[in-house]
């Protein structure tokens, strides 16, 4: 039997990421040229996933990168191949002070309340006595690291960003009195995982930004641990709008996300970790950025404030219920799933 969850409230999006309204253009001009380095890596011939001979018809362009879905397991591949000199550069340039500066906000706490509390209660309602030790891969700042220690589990994190642990584990230290969270090379990010005694594993946005997935699908085949816990993007309506609206940041579908899942490949993904899905919880921000998109262009065409409040007032405040036909659709922006080895 699997749990399904569906939505969840887009209010905590609308306050905060604000800045995604007034940083456009500089969003939209760092991620051209995050397309551009990756242009210009060799091709990818292989799916992603399922490492099959990816077709030579590519099925649309977005911001100046080709993406094709793959034939056999349907995972939607960027045509180019995420190199380490292509993920050095967006990830770990400045030990990764780049990446990181997006998230290091004063809203540390607020950002583990709101956003991933509700994470960790997803797993524990799904796992069978809601008490579980948790190994945190690709930790970040230790978000969920934190919710977990304050909903009384035990949990680590592992991230290959310096500046990330170093950060997460002086808030955790404030919070909590511990420092959880230890930085390892891309190469001891897998052994870690093979030799955990956790009994869950979770990767929650993490899947998407490997150079080699399935060294961490092995490492977790060959751990003790039992259950995944793992959230990926998905292709949805965020790509359509994306490839409508030239002009606007592409959220979804550019920069450190060269590929996205389906509901096909997703299925193909848990055959090769061995797994099966006992929690799906889907919610997108579909909605989200298509007003986002709709504002941006509206702005640009110089509106009124008082068109803009009438859109607001109409659309922007039924974003939760729109959205919520797509998340039960299957056709919505991010998965969580916790899953359980056979
Ligand atoms: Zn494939």
């Amino acid at each position: 039997m699997i749990i399904r969850k569906y939505t969840k409230s887009s209010s905590f999006y609308l306050g905060t990421k604000a800045g995604f309204f007034e940083r456009n253009e500089s969003n939209l001009n760092e991620s051209l040229k995050e397309n551009e380095l990756y242009s210009k890596q060799p091709k990818r011939e292989m799916c992603k996933i399922c490492s099959s001979r990816l077709p030579g018809d590519e099925d649309f362009q977005s911001h100046n990168v080709s993406y094709v879905f793959c034939t056999d397991c349907g995972h939607l591949n960027g045509v180019f191949e995420d190199t380490i000199e292509f993920v050095d550069k967006i990830y770990m340039e400045d030990s990764g002070a780049e990446y990181a500066k997006n998230y290091l906000d004063e809203d540390f706490l607020n950002r583990v309340s709101d956003i991933y509390a509700p994470k960790v209660d997803f797993l524990l309602s799904v796992v069978p006595d809601g008490n579980c030790e948790i190994l945190d891969v690709g930790c970040g700042a230790g978000y969920f690291v934190l919710a977990s220690l304050m909903e009384n589990q035990q949990a680590s994190g592992i991230d290959v960003s310096d500046v990330m642990v170093n950060f997460g584990n002086q808030q955790i230290l404030s919070h909590q009195g511990c420092a959880p969270l230890q930085k390892v090379k891309e190469d001891g990010f897998f052994e870690e995982v093979t030799k955990t005694g956790a009994d869950v594993v979770s990767a929650i946005g993490v899947i998407e930004h490997l150079r080699q997935p399935h060294k961490l699908f092995e490492a977790f085949k060959e751990s003790k641990a039992k259950y995944l816990y793992y959230s990926v993007p998905m292709f949805s309506l965020s790509v359509v709008c994306e490839n409508v609206f030239k002009n606007v940041f592409p959220r979804q579908l550019s920069g450190g996300h060269t590929h996205l899942f389906t509901e096909k490949s997703i299925s193909r993904m848990h055959e090769l970790l061995g797994v099966r899905p006992v929690g799906e919880w889907r919610f997108g921000t579909d909605f989200m950025d298509l007003y986002r998109h709709l504002n941006i262009y509206l702005r640009a065409n110089n509106v009124s404030q008082k068109m803009l409040d009438y859109f607001h007032a109409g659309f922007a405040t039924k974003i939760d219920d729109l959205q919520a036909a797509l998340d039960k659709n299957h056709f919505c922006s991010e998965i969580h799933v916790v899953a359980v080895k056979d």
